[in-house]
This record gives C-alpha cells, sequence and structure tokens, in this order.
C-alpha cells in the first residue's frame, strides 16, 4: 500500500501531456493538447488532454482518467507499478505503507495459507502416502517432480484436525484457520475441522505469488464431488482470479496469447510440455475481473476444452466477458476422446502450437457447430438472436459494430438481421457517453461549475443533487458538494481519486476536459443554472399534476386542493 499522500504527491510531480506524450503523437491545442484517442479506432481527434487539470478524455469513446489510470490502461500496469514508475522518474522516494488496518487480518490469512502449503506439501512425501506421490502424481498424471515443487501439491490426510494441529504449532488459531477457510466450526459440537481431507491440494497463488486459496481433488474413489474450492474469505474472491496466472503472466505477455484450459491437470500439463501461456478457468463461467485480469497481459484468448466439457459450455456462456474486455477470442478445436491434459501428454508441445494455429474465431466455431447439429432454420434463427444479444453487450461502438459484420459475414446474413433489434442509435456509446449526450445540461452545469469557483455557495444552497435527470451525475454533485465543504475549493485531482467505476471517472473527466473561454463562463453558468431550475421545476410539475389527477379520481378533495396550492407555487 503506499500512501494516499505520496499518490497526490507523484500525481502533482507529474506531467501527464508529458508521459502521455511519450505513448502517442498529441498535438497542441492553445493550452491543452489532443490526439487520435489510443482506445478506440478514430479518424480525427476526440482525446483530449487538460494541462491545468492533469485529466485526460475521449468524447468518442468515454475514456477518461488521470496518469495512472492512462499507465494502467494504456500499459497494462497495475496501480503500484505505475506509482513506482512515476515515483522514480519524479524523484520521490517510495515508502509503501505497512500501516494498512487491514493489513493485519491479511497477514494473518497469508500466514495460514502459507503453512497450509507447507503442511499439505510435506504430508505429500510421507512413506504412507507414497501411492498418491508415485503411483497418482508420478505414474498416473505424469507430473514431473519439479513441478510438483514449482505448484507445491500437497495432500491432505484422513485426519479431521491435522492441519489444525500442525497450525496451533504455528501461533494460528482455529478461528484463523476458519477465516482462511481452511477449517470449518462446527456450530453443534462447539468444534473445529479441517475443511480438507483425503485431497490432493492444488495452492492457488495471487499474481504476488502468494497462496492465497486451495483446490482440492479427491482421492477416494467413488466420491460424487470431484473437487472442492476454499470458499470466498478476504483473500480469495473466486471471480477474480484465474489459477496459474501468477506463473504463466510474463509468457502471456510476451506471446500476447493466453490459452484458457478447463482444470488445474489441463494446466500443468500444457505447462510441462512447454506451452507456458495458459491460464485454468476451473470450469466456471469468466467474469469481467477476469477478462479485465486477462486483458491486462494480452489481447489474444484461445479456449483450449475438451469438446463437451461443462468447462467448455460455461466459457462459452460467458464469453461476452472476454468480449467487452476487449480480447480476441478464438476456440481450438477438440479431439475426440481427448482432453487439453492427455493432448500435452501425449503430444506435446506441438500438437498443442498445430491446435492453436487451426483455432476458430468465436463465431466461426459457434456457425460450424451449428451447422454439425442441424441445419435447421429454428436453431439459426436461435444463434443469430444469441449473437445479436452477444454484440448488444459489447461496450465500445467500434468493437461492437466489427462484431456484428463478421457476424453477419460468417452467418452469410444481412448487417442488420445480426444487429439488436434495439439497435442503439448512432451516437450512443457508452453508458457514460450516454449520460452526455441525454444530459447536456446538467453536464455544463457541472463543467462550468467546475470552471467557476466564484459563486458556488448560491449554487449549493439552490440546487441538490437529486434535482439530476442522471443519478450518476447527481452523485458526481454531490462529491463536489462535499469536496467543497471540505476543502474550501474543488481540486480536480482529488475529486477524481474519489470514484473507482469507469463511468463516473469517464462522466467526471468529460465535464473537466469541456472548454468554456473565461469570458464566457459567467453568463453561461446564469444560463444553464436557469435552465436546469427551469426543467427541475417542470419535472415537480409534472410529478404534482399526476398526483393531482390521481387525488382527484379517487376524490380525495383535501388532498388535491394541497397539491393546488403548491403547483401554485410553480406558477401554475
Ligand atoms: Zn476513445
Amino acid at each position: 500500500m503506499i500512501p494516499q499522500e505520496t499518490i497526490e504527491q507523484i500525481r502533482q510531480a507529474t506531467d501527464l501531456a508529458q508521459i502521455i506524450g511519450e505513448y502517442i503523437k498529441l498535438k497542441k491545442r492553445g493550452k491543452n493538447f489532443e490526439a487520435l484517442c489510443p482506445f478506440h479506432t478514430e479518424k480525427s481527434p476526440s482525446f483530449k488532454v487538460s494541462t491545468d487539470k492533469q485529466i485526460y478524455h475521449c468524447f468518442g469513446c468515454g475514456k477518461g482518467g488521470n496518469v495512472y489510470t492512462f499507465l494502467m490502461e494504456h500499459e497494462k500496469m497495475s496501480f503500484v507499478e505505475s506509482a513506482r514508475l512515476l515515483a522514480k522518474r519524479a524523484n520521490i522516494v517510495l515508502r509503501e505503507d505497512s500501516s494498512e488496518p487491514k493489513k493485519e487480518q491479511f497477514e494473518k490469512l497469508n500466514y495460514a495459507h502459507q503453512v497450509a502449503v507447507e503442511y499439505f506439501h510435506t504430508l505429500l512425501f510421507k512413506p504412507e502416502y507414497d501411492k498418491v506421490l508415485n503411483g497418482y502424481l508420478k505414474s498416473i498424471r505424469k507430473i514431473e517432480p519439479e513441478n510438483i515443487e514449482l505448484f507445491l501439491l500437497g495432500l491432505s490426510g484422513e485426519s479431521w484436525d491435522g492441519l489444525i494441529s500442525y497450525a496451533a504449532k504455528h501461533d494460528i488459531t482455529p478461528t484463523d484457520l476458519v477465516a482462511s477457510g481452511l477449517a470449518i466450526k462446527s456450530e453443534a459440537k462447539q468444534s473445529y475441522f479441517d475443511r480438507f481431507r483425503q485431497r490432493l491440494m492444488i495452492p492457488i497463488f495471487n499474481l504476488s505469488q502468494k497462496p492465497i486459496a486451495f483446490g482440492g481433488r479427491t482421492l477416494k474413489a467413488g466420491e460424487t464431488v470431484k473437487y472442492i474450492n476454499s470458499p470466498e474469505t478476504p483473500l480469495y474472491s473466486k471471480g477474480n482470479v484465474l489459477y496459474g496466472l501468477n506463473f504463466s503472466r510474463e509468457e502471456i505477455r510476451k506471446q500476447n496469447a493466453v490459452i484458457v484450459v478447463e482444470g488445474y491437470f489441463d494446466f500443468i500439463s500444457l505447462w510441462q510440455a512447454g506451452v507456458k501461456n495458459v491460464v485454468a478457468s476451473s470450469g466456471t463461467a469468466f467474469t469481467p475481473q477476469q477478462a479485465r485480469l486477462l486483458a491486462r497481459f494480452t489481447d489474444n484468448v484461445y479456449l483450449f476444452f475438451d469438446a463437451d466439457s461443462a468447462g467448455q459450455a460455461a466459457a462459452l456462456r460467458s464469453v461476452d466477458a472476454l468480449f467487452d474486455a476487449g480480447l480476441e477470442v478464438k476456440v481450438m478445436p477438440s479431439l475426440s476422446g481427448e482432453d487439453p491434459d492427455s493432448i500435452a501428454r501425449k503430444y506435446g508441445q506441438d500438437k498443442v502450437e498445430e491446435l492453436r494455429h487451426d483455432a476458430t474465431g468465436y463465431i466461426s466455431f459457434r456457425v460450424k457447430n451449428l451447422n454439425r447439429e442441424s441445419t435447421g432454420i429454428i436453431a439459426r434463427e436461435k444463434l443469430i438472436k444469441e449473437l445479436s444479444a452477444l454484440g448488444a453487450k459489447l461496450t465500445d461502438p467500434t468493437r461492437r459494430s466489427l462484431f456484428y459484420q463478421e457476424a453477419a459475414d460468417v452467418l452469410g446474413v444481412d448487417v442488420a438481421l445480426v444487429q439488436s433489434p434495439r439497435r442503439t442509435p448512432v451516437g450512443e456509446r457508452t453508458g457514460a457517453a450516454r449520460n452526455i449526450k441525454q444530459n447536456k445540461v446538467e453536464l455544463d452545469f457541472l463543467s462550468l461549475l467546475l470552471n467557476n469557483p466564484g459563486s458556488m455557495d448560491t449554487i449549493f444552497e439552490t440546487i441538490s443533487p437529486e434535482d439530476f435527470d442522471s443519478r450518476q451525475l447527481g452523485r458526481l454533485y454531490s462529491a463536489l458538494t462535499t469536496q467543497y465543504a471540505k476543502a474550501g475549493q474543488l481540486e480536480f485531482g482529488t475529486l477524481l481519486t474519489l470514484f473507482q467505476d469507469e463511468e463516473s471517472i469517464s462522466l467526471l473527466t468529460a465535464i473537466g476536459s469541456t472548454d468554456w473561454k473565461p469570458e464566457q463562463v459567467d453568463v453561461e453558468m446564469r444560463e444553464r443554472t436557469k435552465d436546469f431550475i427551469s426543467r427541475k421545476q417542470k419535472r415537480i410539475r409534472g410529478k404534482l399534476q399526476k398526483e393531482l389527477a390521481q387525488a382527484e379520481a379517487v376524490g380525495d378533495q383535501s388532498k388535491a386542493s394541497a397539491i393546488l396550492v403548491e403547483l401554485k407555487s410553480y406558477g401554475l
């Protein structure tokens, strides 16, 4: 953790235009800069860099932010990586803070996992478990000793409290183990027992190589649940993690491609065969977080599953998350009777590379599958609808129209047929861009407010966040008033740090990037405030009239006359 004031200090010591200028060509426009947007394809520049506010915003696709978000989005750095880079450039010494209050708990849980990894791993080498180590892992799974070490595979034994007693020797309490998801408390007996028993243990690591969870594969024949995984804990959220990414991230970045397999053993076998740009989805649908995580390292995803697996079905269902993160999705062909694990073991790296070479784009894959299953009109229509719905989920307009075009080409139909029936009107873009179009008055109002530090107090008294049509802009306004009350001024950089979601940041940077001529500001502000108030009154009138009609309909005379009095106060 880097202290907030250092983050601010680094930001203030950095010239945004200079940093961005190292990655894209900036053109000077007055005191600001503009460029062709690096985040979407365009012919005329709508990407603006504001030097006094130290922000950028693209009026085409809505992307915006400060120097940190730029490095994170454009260079796929993590926040800490970008802070380190900028600190170094600005000669600021980075003391990474350890006084984070939550840290103690995280450290405890991390430590519990480290101890558990050690415990399970040691157990695997006990003579009594020889049939697991040599019989299963080495002979059946064909896992090399060096990879048993690298992936720190382990074993949980028959005992109900093996880990609990081992952990106790390391000052880890059963309560800590429960919080780590490694033990379970029996409410009935008021006792604790190990969550994982008689399982092959596969530690799951975060990107800093720390164990945060386990996958446990059963070793008992006939057990119905093959795998159990750690539950969600403060350390581990299944939807944020992809197994193996800590090992493969550099290779994925280097090759600009990732192969997604289903299981831990698929991962290990591919890795062992020399295919090291791989992650395992653990058989679940992709979450947007996982997709964005992959997009930090690559643009190209290859799905590699055995044809009829549940994992493939899950991955195909959630492919929109991958598209939405800007990833190119291809599906690798499967060999009948084999899965990625066995293909890698039997035929090696060359075969995997060959299959990757033969991968089909997602849409073609779906159409090909359809033709194999049936040629019926109904199946075809279903697929068209599905692709159309999938396309509609893509937020980037360029990506969306390319997707529709490809779907139309592959299906051999007119593009209009594939485009979502509730087709988005031209110019409508991200949620933020939609807000910008529909709420121009409110947006201009906020933007003038930021440029016009004179008349704040009266404005804050007249207009409240609830008066905004757009709830999101209302929230921004509320943040403005809060910050103004706290600091006596509106500092844009600070304001930006109050929001984490992309849409708010986009709106905020749009507001900050709108230029007003100084001599215009006063006049415009008066005009927009008037507009704003009259819109607000119209809205209230509409609401009251509706209530009046309702009151009259049910014959509630006293209510009706009260509403009439109120309506009169709005000039009606
Ligand atoms: Zn853009």
